[in-house]
């Protein structure tokens, strides 16, 4: 803003990324209407954004053996990724996941900047295909601006409700489908559509229809802009030699229009016809320099290279590359800091792969059963009570042995041996005994600290597990007061 509280009219020429100072909070958003544009990039983006929108919506549907493969299941507290299962014990698994996926973006951005952003970022597709149905039921940019300064017509009021239903429709697939990665999206379809859907289900498929709609078809370049964490710090990553869509100014300057065919003149390579603007999403010049709004996706590119087609001028007037580059120094592809995380990136990958390879394929909890501490049997035996839970992690039933291994004066009050189904948590009731402590003997304590040992069968693991057995207190006890 300037000393008046005005915001200047003209975009301000910025070297590197623009301070997060320069965004205006409270600047009132101005309509962008962007312009269709064909080409090399915009094929590109077709090529990997189809398939990302398949497998976001038929990989739900998708089933591995007789349940969903990818089905995070809260109530179950399990989380099925193909053929693995994330138990609560394993959720650092996903925590591991998680920073592997920031490393493995840190790496991307390193190398190639905000290719993320352009091609594969949830927003960026949705919005793209926002704006095609947009396009569809508006017509050409031209049109669109004619249309939203034009009366409230019958022909505005259809236009706009087609658009306007056809978004809601996609928001409500994208909210039903990230919900089906919750609910087994067989059954939640099926109830959706024969409204006899309860519960939580239908709150979050409305929430996540209205924040679908209204990111991809209202806020689109804001979310970037002002609600991304990704695109404040990813400049932080760049240096000279990551790829970035720029102008060669030393090419194109000083701008001015001139008709096709002109012969030499004084003027630089750029006509100033304005397509770069009117295609890019975010609504910026890229002749002003590289600016954090930027999403890399090359729109620009591919307008000014059909420009420069055009008036008989080499491509590349716009184009993909680094500020060294730019600058006519040689671009380095390995460096430092790509090197750096690549590195980080692989070591969290390894690590990863091992800790998955040898985690063990199940586990138990023991917990003492509620009531009485203990209970004295016939032959003055003491008993404990409690309960075991043997979770299998794997996806084949298995078969488990328990037994007490410390102290050897407590034992099963039977053999214990077990099978549990694959995926499955197998609730037992177990009963150690001991001598009472009056018995010769018996060891003259109250309580005494249990290991008890569940080992699977097939593949001859064993984890143990500690607990307490209480007993009454004999009288030597009673006599010293120790507990
Ligand atoms: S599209 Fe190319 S020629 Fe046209 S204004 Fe942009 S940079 Fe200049
Ligand atoms: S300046 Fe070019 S690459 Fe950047 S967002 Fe706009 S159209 Fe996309």
């Amino acid at each position: 803003m300037n000393a008046a509280g005005q915001v200047p009219e003209e975009p301000v020429k910025l070297e590197g990324f623009a301070p997060a100072e320069a965004t205006d909070l409270y600047k009132k958003r101005e309509k962008i209407f962007t312009r269709y544009v064909g080409g090399v990039y915009q094929k590109l983006r077709f090529y990997t954004g189809w398939p990302l929108l398949l497998g976001y919506f038929g990989l739900p549907w998708l089933m591995w053996g007789e349940r969903q493969a990818v089905l995070f299941d809260l109530p179950a507290r399990q989380f099925h990724l193909l053929g693995l299962t994330i138990w609560p014990q394993d959720l650092w698994l996903l925590g591991w996941l998680l920073m592997i996926s920031a490393f493995g973006l840190f790496t991307v951005t390193t190398l190639v900047g905000r290719l993320w952003c352009g091609y594969t970022c949830p927003q960026t597709v949705w919005t793209s295909i926002f704006m095609w149905v947009e396009q569809l039921t508006e017509g050409q940019r031209h049109q669109r601006v004619r249309l939203d300064k034009a009366p409230w017509t019958w022909n505005k009021i259809w236009r706009r409700s087609a658009k306007h239903i056809m978004w809601l429709g996609w928001a409500f697939l994208t909210g039903l489908t990230f919900v089906g990665y919750f609910t087994p999206i067989r059954e939640l379809t099926v109830d959706v559509f024969t409204l006899q859907v309860w519960g939580w289900s239908p709150l979050w498929i409305l929430f996540f229809t209205c924040a679908t709609y209204i990111n991809a078809g209202w806020m689109r370049e804001q979310v970037c802009t002002y609600m991304c964490p990704y695109a404040r710090f990813q400049s932080a990553m760049f240096d000279k030699d990551t790829l970035i869509v720029s102008y060669n100014p030393e090419r194109g300057e000083p701008r001015g229009s001139r008709k096709r065919n002109t012969g030499a003149t004084e003027l630089g390579d750029c006509i100033d016809c304005q397509l770069c603007v009117q295609v890019c999403p975010t609504g910026i010049d890229i002749r002003n320099g590289l600016q954090y709004e930027c999403i890399g996706c090359a729109h620009c590119i591919d307008a000014c290279d059909a420009v420069m087609a055009k008036m008989g001028y080499a491509p590349g007037l716009v184009s993909y590359t680094t500020e060294n580059a730019l600058a006519g120094q040689p671009s380095r592809v390995i460096r430092g800091r790509s090197i750096g995380y690549a590195l980080i990136c692989a070591a969290l990958i390894g690590a990863f792969v091992f800790m998955l390879f040898a985690r063990v394929g199940f586990g138990f909890d023991i917990i003492r059963e509620r009531g009485e501490l203990y209970q004295v049997v016939s032959g003055g035996i003491v008993r404990n009570d409690y309960q075991l839970k043997i979770m299998n992690k794997t996806q084949r039933p298995a078969d488990y042995t328990i037994a007490v291994t410390e102290p050897a004066w407590i034992s099963l009050a039977s053999t214990q041996r077990t099978q549990v189904a694959a995926g499955e948590i197998e609730n037992l009731s177990l009963q150690l005994l001991a001598d009472a402590p009056q018995a010769p003997n018996a060891p003259n304590a109250p309580n005494a600290p249990v290991k008890i040992e569940v080992c699977e069968v097939q593949t001859a693991t064993c984890i143990q597990e500690n607990t307490t057995f209480f007993a009454p207190m004999s009288s030597a006890t009673q006599q010293t007061g120790v507990r």
